[in-house]
Order: structure tokens, then sequence, then C-alpha cells
């Protein structure tokens, strides 16, 4: 992007904590990784943590792993790993070596699990769910010890073999780690290490029946993988103990210069869900048409929508890298998108509320071809063909039998310049019988095409058009927020926050050449907005925009 300067590095608390690792040798080089769950699509939310991760394997030479973080499989598809994959290419990263999965790592867990058992570090417990939550106590209240907590090692091999064996059902029992009962951090008394799912899993099929917790699992498969600096969100903060308490008790995991969790805070952005919960729900109960719908904040939306990988990126830049919780607005991230298709949008043009002009003093049947620049200051961009002939379309909205001096569009018995085209004047108007304009007469000034609006005319505005035998009717898709409020998370539930009006459907008329418009690609429709064709339903013979972002903020 033109007004991003690559050169310069953000700066923020994770990378002073990289330079001093480098500087004081405690490591060589740095590697991360990216850990989704894939149990969605990724978020606006998963791109601030894959620009932070990639971005700082890239700043540093370092490597950045992609691992699936695959270990509650039912909730779990491979749909999700395909589409995830896709969308950390598009935003433009390739991960190091080949897709790791945590799932890859499940003998060796197991192996872990079972030193701790030997070590006396892990026993099997049979308190049903209820129990355990009593047993765990309060925030106030300490909790109090399993009466499996001292079961010995033996007889706990023998167990937790069993469990693997599928000899007891779905929550009959677990493995926990033995920790402390009262420590002041929930996640240190005694936590499940191990749960029993008689589930297929989409890369270990049935190959097991137990399965470890995300807490036991990522510490363990960060250490194999040599990870330098693992980066997660604020909320994990307190299972830091945990990542460390796992990775000192296991032998092949005391090198002094093991992988370290960081946190940092999520983005959470106005008006936008950012948990793939509450995204499935909206997908599952079809309010939205998928997860790549344009109105979704995921990048498969914000991708079928218009956005550009380099405004996503950009976005993310800005947002920065702090410890600080905080909302970040949604003119941010629209602005960001703003100023790169403002930059390198091709223009066209596009009627939304079309009504029909006649030229009455232009010849019948001459259809002339006029050069229309693709962007207003890049030549390099170049021009395409735009026909022009008696009968136009223009915006409803662009036309008045009577307006004040405010109104720069055209006004009956006044004149306004046609954009790259001449300047015409109204002359009457006819209507149907509910008094709506169906035609606009006027005539043109042939002297007057390719030259501007100081050639000395004084004509107040230059209004957008497209000649009617030429132009393709086009449905465009018109999106507002897909909330009311602000803080949609913060709900009872998401039927009293949806905006009714998130997709409003009109049928306009766009100019020929918008025929070969490529999905995904911007351009700016002249004085509507962005627009982009729709990669799963616009055709040559069925045109389907979808709104991208206004040309200003209409919000605010
Ligand atoms: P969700 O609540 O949406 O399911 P998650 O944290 O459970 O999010 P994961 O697939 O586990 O989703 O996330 C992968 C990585 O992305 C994690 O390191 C996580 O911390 C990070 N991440 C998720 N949401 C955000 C967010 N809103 N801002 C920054 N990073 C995020
Ligand atoms: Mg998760």
């Amino acid at each position: 992007m033109s007004h991003v300067d690559t050169e310069v590095r953000p700066s923020n608390f994770i990378r002073n904590i990289i330079d001093e690792d480098l500087a004081t040798g405690k490591h060589s080089s740095v590697q991360t990784r990216f850990p989704p769950e894939p149990n969605g699509f990724l978020h606006i939310g998963h791109a601030k943590s894959i620009c932070l991760n990639f971005g700082i394997a890239q700043d540093y030479k370092g490597q950045c792993n992609l691992r699936f973080d695959d270990t509650n499989p039912e909730k779990e598809d491979i749909d999700y790993v395909n589409s995830i994959q896709a969308d950390v290419q598009w935003l433009g990263f390739q991960w190091d070596g080949d897709i790791r999965y945590s799932s890859n790592y499940f003998d060796q867990l197991h192996q872990y699990a079972v030193e701790l058992i030997n070590k006396g570090l892990a026993y099997v417990c049979f308190l049903n769910g209820d129990e355990t939550r009593e047993y765990r106590g309060t925030l106030k209240e300490p909790g109090k010890n399993s009466p499996y907590r001292d079961t010995t090692p033996e007889e706990n091999l023998a167990l937790f073999e069993k469990m693997r064996l599928g000899e007891f059902k779905e929550g009959e029992c677990s493995l926990r780690a033995k920790i402390d009962m009262a420590s002041p951090f929930m996640c240190m008394r005694d936590p499940i290490i191990y749960r029993i799912r008689f589930a297929h899993h989409h890369q270990t099929a049935d190959k097991w029946c137990i399965y470890p917790m995300y807490d036991f699992t990522h510490c363990i498969s960060d250490a194999i993988e040599n990870i330098t600096h693992s980066l997660c969100t604020l909320e994990f903060q307190d299972n830091r103990r945990l990542y460390d308490w796992v990775l000192d008790h296991l032998d092949d995991f005391q090198a002094p210069n093991r992988t370290r969790q960081y946190e940092f805070s999520r983005l959470n952005l106005e008006y936008t869900l950012m948990s793939k919960r509450k995204l499935n729900d909206l997908v599952v109960r079809n309010l939205v048409t998928g997860w790549d719908d344009a109105r979704m904040p995921t990048i498969a939306g914000y991708r079928r929508r218009g956005y550009t990988a380099a405004s996503i990126r950009e976005f993310c830049k800005r947002i920065g890298v702090t410890k600080q919780d905080n909302m970040v607005e949604v003119a941010m991230l629209d602005a960001c998108i703003r100023e790169e298709l403002n930059d390198f949008a091709p223009r066209a043009m596009a009627v939304i509320n079309p009504v029909k002009v006649v030229i009455e003093n232009y010849p019948e049947g001459q259809v002339e071809i006029i050069n229309a620049a693709n962007h207003p200051s890049k030549e390099e961009m170049g021009k395409r063909e735009l026909s022009f002939a008696r009968e136009l379309f223009i915006d409803a909205d662009d036309f008045r039998e009577e307006a004040n001096k405010k109104y720069k569009r055209l006004v009956q018995g006044k004149e306004v310049r046609l954009r790259n085209a001449y300047v015409i004047k109204a002359e009457r108007c006819e209507k149907d019988a509910e008094g709506n304009i169906t035609t606009i007469f006027c005539t043109y000034d042939d002297e007057t095409l390719g030259k501007n609006p100081s050639d000395g005319r004084k004509v107040k505005g230059v209004i957008h058009w497209v000649e009617a035998s030429t132009a393709k009717p086009a449905e465009l898709r018109m999106y507002e927020r897909l909330f009311n409020d602000p803080n949609p998370a913060a709900a009872e539930s998401v039927d009293e926050v949806l905006n009714p009006h998130s997709l409003t459907i009109k049928h306009g008329l766009v100019e020929a050449s918008l025929v070969n418009a490529e999905a995904e690609k911007a351009y700016q429709f002249e004085r509507e907005g962005y627009f982009c064709a729709d990669s799963k339903d616009s055709s040559k013979d069925n045109l389907v925009f979808n709104l991208t972002v206004p040309l200003r903020d209409t919000f605010e």
C-alpha cells in the first residue's frame, strides 16, 4: 500500500522481549506458531494473532508454524482445517514446513501423561461432574482433595490404560494432574488433563477414545516444536502457571531456554461478534448465509466483500499489540480499506435506482464510444470504453423538478455534467399514474465532451449514468452492520441486537465493462461506493455485486 511505510517495523512489548532474548543469547532465533482450533472459520481477531506471529517470524528471520489445536473432535471439522489454511495464505503468510496438528503428538502426549502418573503427579479420578465442581471450591474457598488423589502410581497406570482401551464410559473418570487444591489459581486445582470421548477424529480417526485437554496439550506441543515465544490472549494469563507446571515436571523439557508463554489483549471490535461459537450460531440458525457471508467478521467474509489482505494487515498494524483490553472502532477498519481502495480501485459507473433519460437532440441510432480513465490520478491504470447514445439511465435521486441551490445535480430547466461525457439540460419529465418520474427528457451540448467542469461553463454538478442499450442489470447487495449494538457480545441473545437492515437488495444497472469484473476485486462505483462482484453468486449473465464499503462513513 502506497501510504504504508513497510520499512518501519512495529514496536511492542513482545518484540521488546524478543530483542532482549536475542541480545542476551537466550535464543539465537525466533520460533512462533499460530494455533487455531479447527472449530470454525477464522475471524478478524485471529488476523491480529496471525499478523503478530507470522509478522514476528518474518521480521526476525525466524519461523512460524501453523498448528491445528485439535483436541475436541466433536466440534472440529476438516472443512475448517481447509478454510483456515486458505485464509492464512490469503492474508499473505506461509507457515514453515508441514502443517502440524496437536493430534500428531497424541502418542507423545500419552507418554507424558504416563510419566506424570509414574512420578505420582497425576491420578485417575472418578468424581462425577457435580462432585468435581463441589470439590474444586471457589475463588474465596480452597478446594478439597479428591478421594482418588492418593491412589498409587501402579493403580493409576492400570486405570489410565483401561481408560485408553475404552473400558470406562464417557464422564465416568478422567486423568487429573496432582497440583494444589488450595491454589489461588483455579486452573491449578488438580486440572483434568485427559478425558474420555468416544468420538471420531478428523485426523486420528478412531484410534483414541481419550483426548488430552488444551492446557496439557498446548505447552507440550510448543515444547516439541521448539517454540521460543508462545503468544496468546490475556484470558490464558492464569493458565501460564499450568503451562509452566506441566513442562517443569517432564524430563524432556528442562532446557533453560524452553518455550515461554506471553499474553496480549485480544481484538474487540465494535458492532462485531468475535467468538467462533457465537458465529457458528448465526450460521446454524441461518441468520447469515454461511461463514463466508459478506456480513460476517470472518476473513472469508471480508474477502468476499472486497476487503484486501493488505488493508486487514494494515488494520492489525494500526491497532498494535498491548496488554490493555479495549474496544476498537469499526471506523478504523473502514479507514484502512477506504484508503487502499481510493488509491487502487478502478472507477466504474453503476446506477442503483435507475430512471430513464432521453436526449432529444442526440441522433437516433447513433452510438458513440468514449474512452474513460479507470482512475482519476493514475494514468497507468488505463482507460475503458463507455457507450453513449440517446437513451441513458441516471439515478432517480439525481433529478428534481425543483430544488434549491444546495442541490448540485440535475434540475428541470438546468444543466448538469454527465461524468466522462457531455453537459445536458433537463427540459421536462414524464410520470406514471402514481406520480413517479418515468422519463426525463433532456438536450445535450455537443461541444462539451471530455472537458472538465472548469471549462468555463457554470455547471454545478457532475452525475453518473449508464447507456441504456449496453448497460447490464445487476443485483446490488447493500450491507449495513450485522448488529445494532456496539457490544453485541454482551447481549442476552443475538436476536435482540441483530440489525434487520443488514442486507438490502437493489436491482440496478451497471456499465457494460463490469461484465468482466473479477470476483472479490472492488471497484469504485462513482458517487456510490466500493463494490465487488460476488465470488459465489455472480456470473456474466447474472451480475451480483457486494457493497464493500460506502465512500464515506454514513453511520457516524
Ligand atoms: P474463539 O473464541 O473465537 O473461538 P479462540 O481463542 O477459541 O477464539 P482459537 O482457534 O483457539 O480461537 O485461536 C487461535 C489463536 O488466535 C489463539 O492464539 C488465540 O489467542 C487467537 N485469537 C483468538 N481470538 C482472538 C482475538 N479476538 N484477538 C486476538 N487474538 C485472538
Ligand atoms: Mg478456542
